[in-house]
């Protein structure tokens, strides 16, 4: 009888910290600094194949990142048990802090599930590679060819202090958004629209959503103030928002305050802080907090641990939708063949590229044409890592001084008054 083939066997796991330049876009917790941290992750394995994942590189990710790293020789890349057995004796019950403010309060799971992805992101790549089958294929097929995008606005100002004025110019008016979402849909085609709120008072960013409704009346619009409002606010706010809003995101913090404005608004209302990882989802399903999840595969666990969330999601009847961090093309990549492989996909998702430049440790980036990205037909994710790009952005990474994220800092540093506490409106 002739055995089981095994195989690519992991050699070496690495792990390299890269900087990507970042233009000052504005949040509710303060501003994004001139640089932007990503790891890249390559397993090199035995006959040479190489498969790419990508997640956060500051720097207590990055050391969990590189304990886990050194336990992956050895690991047969189809072996999903083995590697979340590895990973798990590596990260232990660590808990590191989630500096982005994104996710809520940080458990031992989270952590785990954030070091699992970018991991099983690149054995599924060496899978593809070694099987000839894209990524999406290994995740049980694409239901879409192409997968629509939403343009990502943000309040912004000009440049970082001290520097040159960047491409898009600043953006603290309703006008001047409305000029960055022309000039955003114009380059890329896309055909929903999200606004990064937070940052002015809420009746101004009422003003902003519906300038932007007036100027593009068919394009879904989705708001997302990070929780920078109390529950009475964020009731204020979706009633003077009726008729403008695909959705509405953590208007307000923790799961009664959002179960109280749902029930109220006349929008759904969307979360990656309040319902974020599995263990989450009964109390916010209990509550009717959330009408749509925002999965991420940084920090569900993956591309299969985002499938599993779509389960969920259609079970108990809620819509799913993709939350973004500013990321590279390995994980446009990965975005994109997970999402070709979801079987419901009612929303545009959402991504930073347009804000990156062009910058990028892979060859070829995937594009964002006519609103939407190409489901790649090559092996595995796709993309091939550009050694160059990844060299320099590593010595970025080394001189650029940041070893992690901090937006409420830097903000301090130019507004010595500013916060950053939640709710402020
Ligand atoms: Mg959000």
């Amino acid at each position: 009888m002739s055995r089981v083939r095994t195989g690519p066997i992991v050699r070496q796991a690495v792990v390299t910290p890269v900087a990507v330049p970042d233009p000052p876009l504005l949040n509710a917790v303060g501003v994004h600094e001139p640089w932007a941290l990503r790891a890249v992750i390559e397993l090199r394995c035995e006959d040479g194949l190489i498969g790419l994942g990508e997640t956060y590189g500051d720097a207590p990710h990055l050391a969990l990142l590189r304990r886990a790293a050194a336990t992956l020789p050895g690991l047969d890349v189809f072996d999903g048990a083995d590697l979340q057995r590895r990973l798990a004796a590596a990260v232990g019950t660590a808990n590191a802090p989630d500096r982005h403010g994104l996710t809520g309060a940080t458990t031992p799971a989270k952590t785990l599930a954030k070091v699992t992805a970018p991991f099983e992101i690149a054995c599924l790549d060496a899978q593809g590679h070694a099987t000839g089958r894209s990524v999406a294929d290994l995740l049980g097929g694409r239901h879409r060819d192409r997968i629509p995008f939403a343009a990502y606005l943000f309040y912004k100002w000009a440049a970082h202090p001290g520097g040159e004025d960047d491409e898009w110019g600043p953006a603290l008016e309703p006008s001047e958004l409305v000029d960055q979402a022309r000039r955003m849909t114009e380059r890329h085609g896309f055909a929903s629209l999200k606004l990064k709120g937070g940052v002015r008072p809420p009746e101004e960013e009422l003003e902003a959503v519906t300038e932007l409704r007036r100027a593009f009346p068919d394009h879904p619009i989705r708001f997302d103030p990070n929780a920078a409002w109390t529950t009475a606010t964020a009731l204020r706010f979706a009633d003077g928002a009726e008729g403008l809003l695909e959705y509405l995101e953590d208007p307000t913090p923790g799961l009664a305050g959002m179960a109280a404005v749902a029930e109220a608004a006349p929008m759904p209302l969307a979360t990656n802080m309040c319902a974020v990882g599995f263990d989450d989802l009964p109390a916010a399903i209990d509550a009717d907090a959330v009408g749509i999840v925002l999965c991420d595969p940084h920090y569900w666990g993956g591309l299969r641990a985002t499938l599993q969330l779509a389960g969920i999601c259609r079970t108990w009847g809620l819509g799913l939708s993709m939350h973004s961090n500013t990321h590279l093309g390995i994980s446009l990549a990965a975005m994109v063949h997970t999402a070709a492989a979801l079987p419901d996909l009612a929303y545009a998702l959402d991504t930073h590229t347009p804000w990156q430049g062009g910058a990028d440790v892979v060859l070829r980036s995937p594009r964002i044409e006519g609103g939407s990205v190409a489901v790649p037909d090559s092996p595995g994710l796709g993309v091939e890592l550009d050694r160059d790009a990844l060299e320099r952005m590593h010595r970025d990474y080394l001189r650029c001084g940041l070893t992690e994220r901090d937006d409420t800092s830097y903000m301090r540093r130019i507004d010595p008054d500013f916060e950053g506490t939640l709710p402020r409106w």
